[in-house]
C-alpha cells in the first residue's frame, strides 16, 4: 500500500485546488517561509481525521477554511472566502492493507463554515469512526506519530511516560487493540451498568413477587378450603335436608294419633260437662231432702207428742172407768147406796124445768131404779163420769185425728223423702261417672297433651332448623359456590347420621369458613394474572442476569486477552524498538546507549493524610520496598547516554543532541512497525552539515518501508528527493503548488 495523492480545496492557504502526486518514496516540499507547506503536513492531519482543531493551529473549524487574502480582498476573483475546505487521499490498496475490498481508496473530509464536518470513504459518507478504523488497521491514525510537524520532533521526549507509550502503542499497531479494549471496556460497565440496574429491579420486584406469592399461597390454600368446603356442604346439606324432611313427616305422622284422640276426647269432654253442669240441680235437691228430712222429723216428734197426750187420755179414760167401777161396786151395796147431792140437784134442777109430771116420775124412777140395780149408778155420779168420759174421749179422738193427720203427713214425707233420695243416688251415681270421665279425659289429655307439646316442641325445633338451613344454604352459596348446594338427598330414615354427626360437621365447616373470611385473601383471577406475571417478568430478568454475566464474563475474558496481547506486543515491540533505537542512536552520535524501558508511576502517600500524591517516574525494576508507594498505570521512560560524556538522561541534552535522539527514535519506531507513510516537518531544522548526512542516509534507509514525505529546508535532505513540491504564496495569500526539480528546489527553498 502507498500513498497516491493529496488534493487540497480550500483548505487554509490553498484557496485553489492543489493536487500532490506521490510518484517517488521520497518527495519533497520546499517554499519559502510562510508559503504554506506545513498547511500540507496539517491537510494530512486533517483528511486522517484530526479532532484538535487546536493542533491544526485553528480555533474553531472554520479556521480551517481559506480566508481570503488579506492584502487585495477586492480585486481577488479566485482567491475569495471558501465556503468549505475539502482534502481528499488517495491510497493504493492493492495489498488490502486497509480493510476494505477497493484497489484504490480515497478518504475525504469536508469542513463547513458552521464547523460541521463530513467524511467520504471512497465518495460514500461515512461517520468518523469508520475513518478510525480503517486506518487504525493501516498503522496509520490521527496521533500522529507518522506525522511530525514542525518542532515536533522531540514531541515525545517531551511526553510524560503515560503519553509515549500511547504514542509508541499507536506505532505498534495497537491502537486497533486499545480500541477494541476500550470499547469492550465501555461494554463491560454498561453491562454491569445494565446488570446492577435489572438487579436492583429485581430487588425492587422481589417483595412484591414474595407478598404475592403469599397471596397466591393463602388464594389456593382458599381454593382448597373452599373444595373442601364444597364437600363438607355437600355432605352436611344433603343429610341435614334428609333430616329436615324425615323430621317433619315424622313429626306429622306421629301426631296424626294423637291429635284425632285429642279431638274425640274434647267431644266427650264436653259430654261430660254437660253432665256434671246439671249437678247444679241436684244440690238443689239435696235441700229439699234436708228440708223434707227435717218436716220428717217433725212430723215424728208431733206424733210422738200426740201420742204420749193420747196415752195420758186414755190413762185419764181409764182411770175414770175404774172410779165408775168402784162407784158401781159400792152402790150395789143397797144401804150404802149413796146418792150424791150432785145427782140429787142434778134431777131437781132436771124436774124444775120439766113440766110433766109422767116425765118427772119417770126420771124420779129412773133414778131411784138406777140407783138400785148394780150398774146403774148413781145418776149425779154417773153423770159426771159420763160428762168427764165424753170430754176424755172428745179429747182423744182429736188427738187421734191429730195422731192420724201427723202420721199421714210423715208417711208422705217418708215416701216423698225416699223417692227423693233414690232419685238423688241414682243422679249421684251419674255424675261420679262424669266426673271420673272428666278425669280420666282430662289425665288422658294431660298426656295427650305432653306428646302433642313435645311433638310441637320437636317441630318448632325442626322449623327453627329449616330456617337454619335456609340460611346455611344461601352462605354456602355466597362461600362456596354452586357446587356446594347442588348435593343429592337421600330420604332414608336409616341413612341419617345422628345430630352429633351433624353438630360436628357444621363445627368443621363453620370453622373452615372462619379461616376462609380470615385469610382476606382478595381476587384470586386478579392476583394468579399478577403474580404470573411478575413471576414472568423477573424470570425474564433472571435469563437477562444470566445473558449479561455471559457476556460480562466474554468482556472480561475478551478484555484479559487484549491486555495480555496489548501486553505481550508491547513488549516484545518495546524490545524491537530498543535494538533500532540503539542502532539509529549509535549511528547518530556514534556511539553511545539508548533504551526505552517499561516503568509504573509511583504514587507515595502521605505519611499526614491519606491523600496520593505522584512524586515522580521510578523505573520498573527499582523496587524501593516502600510499603507507602503505589503502583500507578505502565509508562515509558527513555534512557540515554552519550559517548565520552558522563551526564545520563533526557535533561542534559542540547537543542541539537535532543533533535538527533528524538530523530532516533522516531526512525526506530518508524523502523519496527513501518506505517504506509511519515511526513517530517522540518525535523532536520537543527542539524549541522555532518547530522544532515547522516540524517539523509537514514531517511534513505527508512523509505525502504515507508513513503517519506519531508517539508525541508535543508538541501542534504532534498537531494534524496525523488519528486519535490515547490510551494508559494501569492499576493492574495493563496498557495501555489508546483512540481519542481532539485536545482530549482534549492531556488525556492532559499
Ligand atoms: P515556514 O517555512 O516559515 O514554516 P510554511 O511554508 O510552513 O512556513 P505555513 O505555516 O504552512 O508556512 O503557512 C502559513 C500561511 O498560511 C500563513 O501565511 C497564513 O496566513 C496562511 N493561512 C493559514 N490559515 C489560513 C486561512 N484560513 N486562510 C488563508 N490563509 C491562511
Amino acid at each position: 500500500m502507498h500513498l497516491k495523492s493529496l488534493e487540497i480545496v480550500g483548505f487554509k492557504s490553498f484557496a485553489r485546488k492543489a493536487t500532490l502526486n506521490f510518484t517517488s518514496p521520497i518527495s519533497g516540499i520546499v517554499g519559502p517561509n510562510g508559503s504554506g507547506k506545513s498547511n500540507v503536513a496539517e491537510a494530512f492531519r486533517f483528511v486522517l481525521g484530526e479532532q484538535s482543531i487546536k493542533s491544526l493551529r485553528g480555533k474553531k473549524g472554520e479556521d480551517l477554511i481559506f480566508n481570503g487574502g488579506a492584502a487585495n480582498v477586492a480585486s481577488a476573483t479566485t482567491s475569495g472566502r471558501a465556503n468549505r475546505a475539502s482534502v481528499k487521499v488517495v491510497f493504493d490498496n492493492s495489498t488490502r492493507m486497509l480493510s476494505v475490498d477497493f484497489d484504490e481508496v480515497t478518504l475525504e473530509r469536508v469542513v463547513h463554515r458552521d464547523s460541521s464536518n463530513e467524511y467520504f470513504i471512497n465518495g460514500s459518507l461515512v461517520r468518523l469512526k469508520d475513518i478510525v478504523e480503517l486506518l487504525s488497521s493501516a498503522h496509520i491514525g490521527a496521533s500522529g506519530h507518522h506525522i511530525i510537524s514542525q518542532g515536533e520532533a522531540d514531541r515525545i521526549l517531551n511526553a510524560n511516560i503515560r503519553e509515549r507509550r500511547e504514542m509508541i502503542e499507536d506505532a505498534l499497531g495497537l491502537k486497533m487493540y486499545q480500541y477494541k479494549k476500550l470499547e469492550s471496556e465501555r461494554k463491560l460497565e454498561k453491562t454491569e451498568e445494565n446488570m446492577k440496574s435489572v438487579e436492583s429491579l429485581r430487588r425492587e420486584i422481589a417483595p412484591h413477587i414474595k407478598f404475592l406469592k403469599k397471596q397466591v399461597e393463602k388464594v389456593e390454600k382458599v381454593e382448597e378450603m373452599k373444595r373442601l368446603l364444597v364437600t363438607l356442604y355437600r355432605e352436611y346439606l344433603s343429610a341435614e335436608d334428609a333430616y329436615i324432611r324425615i323430621e317433619k313427616a315424622r313429626i306429622a305422622e306421629e301426631r296424626l294419633a294423637p291429635a284425632n284422640e285429642m279431638a274425640k276426647l274434647d267431644a266427650d269432654l264436653s259430654a261430660a260437662k254437660t253432665i256434671l253442669a246439671e249437678s247444679k240441680r241436684a244440690d238443689a235437691q239435696s235441700m229439699e231432702i234436708i228440708t223434707l228430712e227435717r218436716a220428717l222429723a217433725l212430723a215424728r216428734e208431733e206424733k210422738d207428742r200426740i201420742s204420749r197426750e193420747l196415752g195420758k187420755i186414755e190413762g185419764a179414760i181409764a182411770l175414770t172407768e175404774r172410779s165408775i167401777v168402784k162407784e158401781k161396786e159400792k152402790q150395789s151395796r143397797e144401804d150404802s147406796k149413796t146418792v150424791y147431792l150432785r145427782d140429787v140437784e142434778a134431777i131437781v134442777n132436771r124436774i124444775f124445768t120439766i113440766d110433766s109430771l109422767e116425765e118427772i116420775r119417770n126420771i124420779c124412777r129412773e133414778f131411784v131404779a138406777s140407783h138400785r140395780s148394780g150398774d146403774a149408778l148413781h145418776t149425779a155420779a154417773r153423770l159426771e163420769f159420763d160428762k168427764e168420759l165424753r170430754e176424755l174421749g172428745e179429747k182423744k179422738s182429736g188427738f187421734e185425728n191429730e195422731l192420724r193427720a201427723v202420721s199421714d203427713r210423715a208417711t208422705r214425707a217418708h215416701e216423698e223423702y225416699t223417692q227423693l233420695r233414690v232419685k238423688i243416688e241414682r243422679e249421684q251415681d251419674t255424675n261420679r261417672e262424669a266426673e271420673r270421665n272428666v278425669f280420666t279425659i282430662i289425665s288422658r289429655q294431660n298426656e295427650i297433651r305432653t306428646v302433642l307439646t313435645r311433638l310441637k316442641n320437636e317441630e318448632d325445633k325442626v322449623l327453627l332448623e329449616e330456617q337454619a338451613f335456609r340460611r346455611e344454604l344461601e352462605d354456602a352459596r355466597m362461600i362456596a359456590g354452586r357446587e356446594a348446594i347442588d348435593y343429592v338427598v337421600v330420604v332414608e330414615r336409616g341413612l341419617v347420621p345422628a345430630r352429633g354427626v351433624q353438630e360436628e360437621r357444621r363445627r368443621t365447616i363453620e370453622k373452615i369458613k372462619f379461616r376462609i373470611e380470615d385469610s382476606g385473601a382478595g381476587n384470586t383471577t386478579d392476583i394468579m394474572k399478577e403474580y404470573r406475571e411478575a413471576e414472568e417478568r423477573d424470570a425474564f430478568l433472571a435469563r437477562e442476569i444470566i445473558d449479561l454475566e455471559t457476556s460480562k464474563a466474554s468482556l472480561v475474558a475478551l478484555i484479559a486477552d487484549l491486555n495480555n496481547r496489548l501486553d505481550v506486543e508491547f513488549k516484545a515491540g518495546i524490545s524491537k524498538i530498543n535494538a533500532q533505537f540503539q542502532y539509529f542512536f549509535n549511528l547518530m552520535f556514534g556511539g553511545g546507549a539508548a533504551s526505552l524501558s517499561v516503568i509504573r508511576e509511583k504514587k507515595r502517600k502521605r505519611k499526614s493524610d491519606t491523600d496520593l500524591s505522584l512524586i515522580d517516574a521510578v523505573p520498573d525494576e527499582m523496587d524501593t520496598g516502600d510499603d507507602m508507594v503505589e503502583e500507578g498505570p505502565e509508562g515509558i521512560d527513555i534512557n540515554v547516554s552519550l559517548p565520552r560524556k558522563k551526564v545520563k538522561g533526557l535533561m542534559m541534552l542540547s537543542g541539537g543532541e535532543r533533535a538527533l535522539t528524538s530523530i532516533a527514535l522516531l526512525f526506530a519506531i518508524s523502523q519496527v512497525n513501518p506505517p504506509p507513510f511519515i511526513i517530517l516537518d522540518e525535523t532536520d531544522a537543527a542539524l549541522d552539515e555532518a547530522n544532515s548526512k547522516k540524517y539523509g542516509d537514514m531517511i534513505v534507509s527508512l523509505s525502504n518501508y515507508s513513503q517519506l514525505i519531508l517539508i525541508t529546508h535543508n538541501r542534504e535532505t532534498m537531494s534524496r528527493a525523488g519528486v519535490i513540491y515547490g510551494v508559494t504564496i501569492g499576493a492574495d495569500g493563496a498557495s501555489k503548488l508546483l512540481s519542481i526539480n532539485f536545482d530549482e528546489a534549492v531556488k525556492v527553498a532559499k
